[in-house]
C-alpha cells in the first residue's frame, strides 16, 4: 500500500520517535508499505516520521555501486550490501567510526526537489533490530552509511537542513520556506 509522505512543515517531522517494541506482523506490513512507498517515490530511504508515525523505524534500499564499492560488514562478516536490500532498521543507534568527513549533495522525500551539501562521517557502525527483533551490528561506508545517518536523524526529529552549513542553507532558504508555507496551508485546509 502506498502511504502519504509528510512534507516539511508537518510537525510530525520534528517528533522524536518511540522505540519499536512489537516485532509482529503489523511491523512487517508497515515495513512492506514503507518500502513500496519509497520505491514509488524513487527514494533510497524512508523514515517512519515521513509517513506520519513517530517511531524509531526506517527502511533503506541502496544498490551496490561497482565503480565505488561500499564496505558492508554485518555481525562481523563482510557481505555484498545487495543481499541485505531492502533493509529495515528498528531502533538504530549510530556510532561514527574513524574516517574522513565527506560532503555529498543530499535530497529528502519530505523536501521534493530541494538538495544541498551535507557533511557526514564516511564510516559508521549501526546497531539495530531486524523485523524479528534480532539485534545486529552493521559497519558500512559510502552512500549506505550516509543514507542510514540521514534516516536515523529523522527518527530523532532532525532534518538534513539542520546539518547544512549556513551558506548552503542560504541558497535553498526560499524554497524551504515556500514548501513549509504550502504544507501548512494544505494541513489547515484538511483540518477546516
Ligand atoms: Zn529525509
Amino acid at each position: 500500500m502506498i502511504l502519504h509522505i509528510s512534507q516539511y512543515g508537518d510537525p510530525i517531522l520534528r517528533q522524536f520517535g518511540e522505540d519499536v517494541t512489537g516485532f509482529d506482523k503489523n511491523l512487517a506490513k508497515l515495513s512492506e508499505d514503507m518500502v513500496e512507498t519509497m520505491h514509488r517515490a524513487e527514494g533510497i530511504g524512508l523514515a517512519a516520521q515521513q509517513i506520519g508515525k513517530a517511531l524509531r523505524f526506517c527502511v533503506v534500499d541502496i544498490p551496490q555501486n561497482p565503480e565505488h564499492p561500499m564496505a558492508c560488514i554485518l555481525d562481523g562478516k563482510p557481505l555484498n550490501p545487495d543481499l541485505l536490500m531492502p533493509l529495515a532498521l528498528a531502533n538504530p543507534e549510530i556510532e561514527e567510526l574513524p574516517s574522513d568527513e565527506m560532503v555529498y549533495e543530499e535530497g529528502c522525500l519530505s523536501f521534493p526537489e530541494i538538495r544541498g551539501d551535507v557533511v557526514r562521517a564516511d564510516r559508521v557502525r549501526v546497531r539495530f533490530a531486524d523485523l524479528q527483533g534480532i539485534e545486529h551490528s552493521l559497519e558500512c561506508d559510502g552512500l549506505l552509511s550516509r543514507c542510514i545517518q540521514h534516516e536515523t536523524d529523522h527518527l530523532e526529529g532532525i532534518l538534513y537542513i539542520d546539518r547544512m552549513e549556513p551558506d548552503i542553507l542560504n541558497e535553498i532558504k526560499t524554497d524551504v520556506k515556500d514548501l513549509k508555507r504550502l504544507t501548512q496551508k494544505a494541513r489547515k485546509k484538511e483540518l477546516d
